[in-house]
């Protein structure tokens, strides 16, 4: 049994290996993976070793404990490097292991002991009570990563409560009542289209809009909605430039042409610039898009989700996120050789279709 008042885990298995020495920037929060996977301590510092990571803890199906790197050293899990001032250096990284991995859900066991070891740490280095974003981070939040699952997703809350149940319990010296049952995750709910988790809502407003070929500008739409707002572009009709700016943060988006291939990637948005301010070529037809959106410092990371037709066949193309690296998935909206007649973009942090 771990020793949560001393911060001990169950278990010592050091990984020698793929760390920093020393805690220069302090330790100023948690950081909450999943391993992308059902693993066990040993397991996990094979897959390390390997790979060339490594995380402070972690926490297998049975709610074991294994620590691998001190918590006065910094491990490499956060995907932000090292003097950079961020997740690796700030933050104590735990992983906990599947129980599936479309979506990516975590064991219960794993998360009542790892909400309690967050507790514990909160406690122990003086980080306050755990909450979401300001001393308890998602791995996705330092780094483009789809890393922790639905521990970011539908598992979230529950997490969380748990984490602040066992704070308030250890602070006070009782024990925290047991834990209600967790939430299920409903197919269909949490599990977009796609297996992606579904979009909590939050967004980050993105206005884009296509030129026609041989036309003009159409409207420009936000995010998307319902009737006229519901997409850019025309039905049936070919698109020459895409022009997309967002209010927070950078879109950085890129066309491929019938003619051309692929054109350079422009991160404004500027209908008067043909050159920098937007997507294309006058002329050339529009049969792929690409984005991908980097969340500013401080954020919550978000990503672009976006989705085309065209005019080869109807309803539409599967749901692209970012640049593909996230998911694996897609890397691009659109068919080659096909004209683009529709586009919705979305930032946000899941699936909004
Ligand atoms: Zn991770």
């Amino acid at each position: 049994m771990a020793d949560f008042a001393n911060v001990q885990p169950d278990k010592y298995m050091l990984l020698g290996c793929n760390f920093s020495a020393g805690r220069p920037f302090g330790i100023r929060g948690v950081t909450i993976h999943h391993m992308a996977g059902d693993l066990t301590g040993d397991q996990c510092n094979g897959i390390w070793r390997g790979a060339g990571t490594s995380a402070h803890y972690a926490v297998d199906r049975n709610g074991y404990i294994t620590q691998h790197v001190n918590d006065t050293d910094r491990a490499w899990a956060c995907g932000d490097g090292i003097g950079t001032g961020r997740g690796n250096d700030t933050t104590i990284s735990i992983e906990h292991a599947n129980s599936g991995s479309n979506p990516w859900t975590v064991h219960e066991k794993a998360i009542e002991s790892g909400a309690h070891l967050v507790a514990s740490l909160c406690l122990y280095y003086g980080l306050g009570r755990p909450e979401w974003c300001k001393n308890v981070f998602p791995h996705r939040y330092w780094s483009s990563t789809a890393c922790p699952g639905e521990l970011a997703g539908s598992q979230r809350d529950h997490y969380m409560q748990r984490a602040q149940a066992w704070y308030d319990a250890m602070k006070s010296g009782s024990a925290p009542a047991p834990s209600a049952s967790p939430v299920q995750p409903a197919q269909g709910t949490t599990a977009a289209s796609g297996g992606f988790s579904a979009s909590s809502g939050a967004r980050v407003p993105v206005h884009y809009s296509l030129h026609l070929k041989g036309g003009g500008w159409l409207d420009e739409v936000t995010d998307f909605g319902a009737g006229d707002n519901g997409f850019a572009g025309y039905p049936c009709r070919q698109h020459d430039l895409l022009c997309a700016r967002v209010d927070r943060g950078t879109l950085k988006y890129q066309v491929h042409t019938i003619e051309d291939g692929w054109l350079d990637y422009v991160t404004k948005g500027d209908r008067n610039d043909t050159v920098n301010g937007c997507a294309g070529i006058v002329g050339h037809t529009i049969d792929g898009v690409r984005m991908y959106y980097v969340t500013p410092n401080g954020e919550e990371y978000k990503q672009a989700w976006y989705r085309s037709q065209t005019t080869a066949r109807a309803g539409w193309l599967g749901t692209v996120c970012d640049d593909g690296s996230t998911y694996g998935g897609d890397d691009f909206a659109g068919m080659y050789g096909e004209p683009l007649d529709r586009l919705q973009v979305c930032i946000t942090d899941g699936n909004p279709y």
